[in-house]
């Protein structure tokens, strides 16, 4: 018992209440503008009705429990025999029930049509501002049906399977079961970005099957139906489709070692595996491995811009929701000037990493050369700005909370651990850089495309203009120095963001992004809000309109 003169805990005054039951859609104007822009416009009925599933205490509450009680490595049975199974919370199968149900792991191939990959990117744009980890599978299963397509044989095995939006979490052979899912395993100890230094090896077995031995230091989601595996066959480095079981219905020979201990997205498994002479089925030509398996990544890396899109957008609604309601000084803290303008600015770097994502999905939607060419150029671009603002703007916007912001009640903790995985895998950082300068120097026609997207803003703000000019004028002289790689990547980045935003958003918000990132070559200042932002109040209001 407390002595009777130490009051007790009072009241929870001017504590927020947390964000439950709202709908993320209805709420994010420039999500909305973006989704019709692209091509998305039929899918704005469905997004809604998502929009109010994903923001219902229940879904949140499903996110919470998933990541709590993260999964749990069951190497053996009672007696003794190997089971290499993972053992999810249900809230998990939940989540990813969710996601597979409503077209995220396959919809745009299933039924391919004008705005299909943007409708999709919207709702996967969503889910990543409540769970993460569940999207990870679900981005493999995805990205999948490209490598696949390599192989008629294969995809006319799998694609149905992945096409039928279902989810079945049982450990039986994907004949048995209703929908599938895929991982895949590039990543071994010696390096993971240097995929030609792999060692694990792949025997022929004859009729395009082979006999695959080795590891894989990292291999998410284990307790998929396949993985898409990089392993040194007689023709060289090639990629291949080991199922979880053989042909004859006996479980293949892929040995989980033990889960990692992560950072962030703990909800979803992540394995490290050893491969003691399993089953596996070539995918394209022996050799053409990285080729073959790029396809899948490049669409993975297009999910990492629109998980990292999303969950900014989160991190910013949460610090304008409590920035709203909180009072400090004698009044809310959004109407301090200082709070106001870096509120104003996480809303401004928020509404590009939207505009840019859903830009880049709709590259997915058109088909033609230039569309290529400019999704060539830019998915490792927006791969690399975008993946590597998420963890500043959380950052900034975990301060806003102040305490509350630091701890795990509050899922702003989760989100921030979330974001820097997606800048670390599928081309870290540097990795996607040189792949930009790659494009720039073989694919002439990614510049051209390049600049006819920034021609389009042209004479829009004279600060956009001469940052464009100067970017082209560097790009018209090659890829240049590899060391420069960074510096080029982010101004491809932020003058595509500026030109959307000077074409498209309103004239408040484009002058002031404008006016805060393209001052100087990089782009983008050192800290949020270091310079007042003229009309912060207005964009504060369009990031988080009032209900
Ligand atoms: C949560 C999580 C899940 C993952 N899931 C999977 C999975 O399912 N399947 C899978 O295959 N992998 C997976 N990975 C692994 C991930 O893809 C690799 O960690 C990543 O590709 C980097 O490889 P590495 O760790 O070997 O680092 P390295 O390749 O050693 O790179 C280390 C650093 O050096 C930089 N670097 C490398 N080469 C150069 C260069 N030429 N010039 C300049 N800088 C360079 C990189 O950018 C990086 O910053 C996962 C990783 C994490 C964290």
């Amino acid at each position: 018992m407390y002595p009777s003169s130490v009051p007790p805990t009072p009241d929870s005054f001017n504590q927020v209440t947390p964000l439950a039951d709202d709908n993320p859609f209805a709420a994010d104007l420039a999500l909305q503008e973006a989704v019709i822009r692209e091509g998305g416009a039929d899918a704005r009925e469905f997004l809604h009705a998502r929009g109010a599933e994903i923001g219902s205490g229940e879904m949140r509450r499903r996110a919470e429990l998933a990541n709590r009680y993260p999964p749990r490595f069951v190497p053996f049975d009672g007696n003794g025999r190997r089971l290499d199974a993972v053992e999810f919370h249900p809230a998990y199968h939940e989540l990813m029930d969710y996601l597979a149900r409503h077209g995220v792991s396959a919809a745009p191939w299933a039924r391919p049509g004008p705005g299909a990959h943007v409708a999709r990117a919207a709702l996967f744009m969503l889910m990543a501002q409540v769970e993460g980890g569940a999207l990870c599978p679900t981005t493999m299963t995805f990205a999948a049906v490209s490598a696949l397509r390599f192989d008629a044989g294969l995809a006319a095995t799998w694609l149905p399977r992945i096409f039928a939006a279902r989810y079945d979490a049982r450990f039986v052979p994907a004949r048995d079961k209703a929908g599938v899912t895929l991982g895949m395993g590039m990543t071994e100890k010696q390096g993971g970005s240097d995929v030609r230094a792999n060692t694990t090896r792949a025997e022929p077995a004859g009729d395009r099957h082979y006999v695959v031995t080795g590891h894989k230091w990292f291999l998410s989601a284990p307790m998929s139906d396949a993985f898409l595996v990089l392993a040194q066959a007689p023709g060289g480095l090639s990629c291949f489709l080991l199922p979880r079981f053989r042909p004859d219905d006996t479980v293949n020979a892929i040995r989980l070692l033990r889960l990692k201990d992560k950072l962030g997205d703990r909800s979803n498994a992540s394995a490290e595996v050893e491969f003691d002479r399993a089953h596996a089925e070539l995918v394209g030509e022996e050799g053409r491995g990285i080729a073959t398996i790029l396809a899948m990544g490049h669409l993975c890396r297009l999910d990492c811009v629109l998980g990292t899109a999303g969950l900014v957008r989160g991190v910013v609604v949460e610090a304008l929701h409590h920035a709203r309601h909180r009072r400090a000084f004698g009044r809310p803290l959004d109407a301090h000037p200082l709070m106001q303008t870096v509120l104003a600015d996480l809303a401004l770097e928020s509404e590009a990493a939207t505009a840019l994502a859903l830009r880049l999905a709709r590259g997915f939607d058109d088909d033609e050369a230039a569309a290529r060419s400019l999704r060539r150029l830019l998915t490792p671009a927006a791969k690399f700005w975008i993946c590597k603002r998420g963890p500043a703007v959380a950052a900034e916007a975990m301060e806003v909370l102040g305490g509350n912001g630091y701890v795990e009640e509050a899922p702003l903790a989760r989100m921030y651990r979330q974001l820097p995985v997606n800048s670390i895998w599928e081309g870290s950082g540097n990795i996607v850089c040189l792949d930009v300068l790659r494009a720039i120097a073989r694919e002439p026609a990614c510049v051209d495309a390049l600049a006819a997207e920034l021609a389009a803003a042209r004479g829009g703000d004279d600060r956009l203009d001469a940052f464009a000019a100067a970017l082209l004028r560097d790009l018209a002289r090659g890829a240049g120095d590899e060391a420069a790689g960074r510096g080029i990547t982010q101004r491809i980045a932020v003058a595509v963001q500026a030109a959307l935003l000077v074409r498209h958003a309103p004239s408040v918000v484009a002058t002031a992004f404008c006016g805060s990132r393209l001052g100087s070559d990089t782009g983008a200042g050192a800290v949020f809000s270091a310079a007042p932002m003229p009309a912060a109040a207005e964009i504060v209001r369009r990031a988080f309109p009032e209900t």
